[in-house]
């Protein structure tokens, strides 16, 4: 039998928007100083263990962990927050200027069960903005997501947007939260994680539980006077720069080193994988990993939901700009001539393909037209002697002869 892609991967084939969406999502990033950076696709399984939280259903369940050759623990990346971050603490670009912007993109991974919109090697494009913790800087990198969806047209994307707090405020609203917690009437799985991450019970999507949670303690409510000030300026930003959110007092994601500003973009076109992005602030995770206190925020967001917004809400977007030229030789000298030329368009930056095979007219008339090229060029052996070509225009199949000498300038 032949091979398939493993379960809960998939190719990304001709014809879909990948790179539109994975590079589209950045382009606001990208024009406001991010600057492109990649960490390695595995990385030391403890920089991931220490980094995202030991007690995460992504550390405990789902990463890729194996030994290389020499013993050593590596893990596939599941995100790529503590790669960049481990990066600038070993390269030292927090030494430089402040916030160090990056963006980056590619795959993630997670042995997650595979269904509509989740996989477990799957695409995100992200940004970090490290250094600083000045709530306009949260509210530039909040709305740099939102600009990035709608610049490519998606219009139903929702912001949900908390403050978690942070050290000062979150152990006392934590121990008041388990209190609540330890009083209702909780299968022993649920009470084992309000144990574990009791915040993580908020987001507990059944009804049952939903229903008990009416009067739980939320953290918004809590927070202490810094982080009180600091989600009042990142919402006064926010308004400033038009960005529409909705609080979200619930609002707890799978990762551990988020505090105060916390975000998520939904989708409601894409059934029960709603979350098409999000991120936060993680003030507490270069500590974590031992590196100096260094506060940063950022982002990450889902290309393969992305593509499904865009399909669910009909936004056609434009894939690559495909070909321009297609250059039909018809004998053996026509061809010689047709490889050169096809070089000299492809160097002067005309995308451009050539009637590669033995093919007679029709059939190289056929690949010309379904390569998706605005032009045809056909060269027969008795045109090169004449030194003209026939240029023929693929939308309407109008054709004129054009002399070979001004064939190049024309098409460029
Ligand atoms: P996270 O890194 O968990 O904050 O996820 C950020 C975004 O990445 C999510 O909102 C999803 O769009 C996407 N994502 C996370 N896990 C998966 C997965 N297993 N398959 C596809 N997309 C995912």
């Amino acid at each position: 039998m032949a091979f398939q892609a493993p379960k809960g991967t998939y190719d990304i084939l001709p014809g879909t928007p990948f790179l539109a969406a994975r590079d589209g999502l950045l382009e606001p990033a990208r024009l406001a100083g991010y600057d492109y950076m990649e960490p390695p696709v595995f990385e030391d399984t403890e920089l991931f263990a220490r980094g995202v939280g030991a007690s995460t259903d992504v550390v405990t369940k789902e990463m890729y962990t194996f030994s290389d050759r020499g013993g050593r623990s590596l893990t596939l990346r599941p995100e790529g927050t503590a790669g960049v971050v481990r990066a600038v603490l070993e390269h030292g670009l927090h030494h430089g200027q402040l916030p160090v912007k990056l963006r980056y993109a590619g795959p993630m991974f997670r042995a997650e069960r595979p269904q509509k919109g989740r996989f477990r090697q799957f695409q995100q494009s992200g940004i970090e903005a490290i250094g600083l913790t000045d709530p306009a800087l949260d509210a530039e990198v909040v709305a740099l997501a939102w600009q990035g969806y709608q610049r490519l047209g998606l219009r139903e994307v929702r912001l949900l947007l908390t403050s978690l707090g942070d050290p000062a405020c979150r152990p006392a609203y934590r121990e008041e939260l388990t209190a609540f917690l330890t009083g209702l009437d909780l299968d022993e799985a649920t009470h084992e994680r309000a144990r574990l991450n009791p915040l993580r019970v908020l987001d507990d999507k059944r009804p049952e539980v939903q229903a008990q949670l009416v009067a739980a303690p939320l953290i918004i409510d809590r927070l202490c006077a810094d982080c009180k000030a600091h989600h009042d300026a990142v919402v006064a930003a926010l308004d400033i720069l038009d960005v529409p959110f909705e609080p979200a007092p619930r609002l707890v994601r799978g990762l551990d080193y988020y505090m105060r500003t916390t975000f998520e973009f939904v989708h409601d076109g894409l059934g029960a994988q709603s979350a098409l992005g999000g991120g936060g602030r993680y003030d507490g995770l270069s500590e974590s990993i031992g590196g100096p206190p260094l506060p940063g925020i950022g982002w990450a967001l889902g290309i393969e939901r992305t593509l499904l917004a865009l399909e669910a809400e009909g936004v056609e977007v434009v894939g690559e700009t495909g070909l321009a030229v297609f250059v039909v030789p018809l004998g053996t000298a026509a061809k010689a001539w047709a490889v050169g030329f096809v070089g000299q368009l492809r160097t002067r930056g005309v995308a451009t393909d050539l009637a590669y095979g033995e093919r007679g007219l029709k059939g190289a008339m056929k690949a010309a037209d379904r390569s998706g090229a605005r032009w045809a060029v056909v060269v027969g052996d008795r045109d090169l002697d004449a030194d003209v070509a026939q240029l023929k225009d693929l939308t309407n199949g109008e054709q004129t002869a054009v002399p070979l000498s001004d064939l190049l300038e024309q098409l460029a």
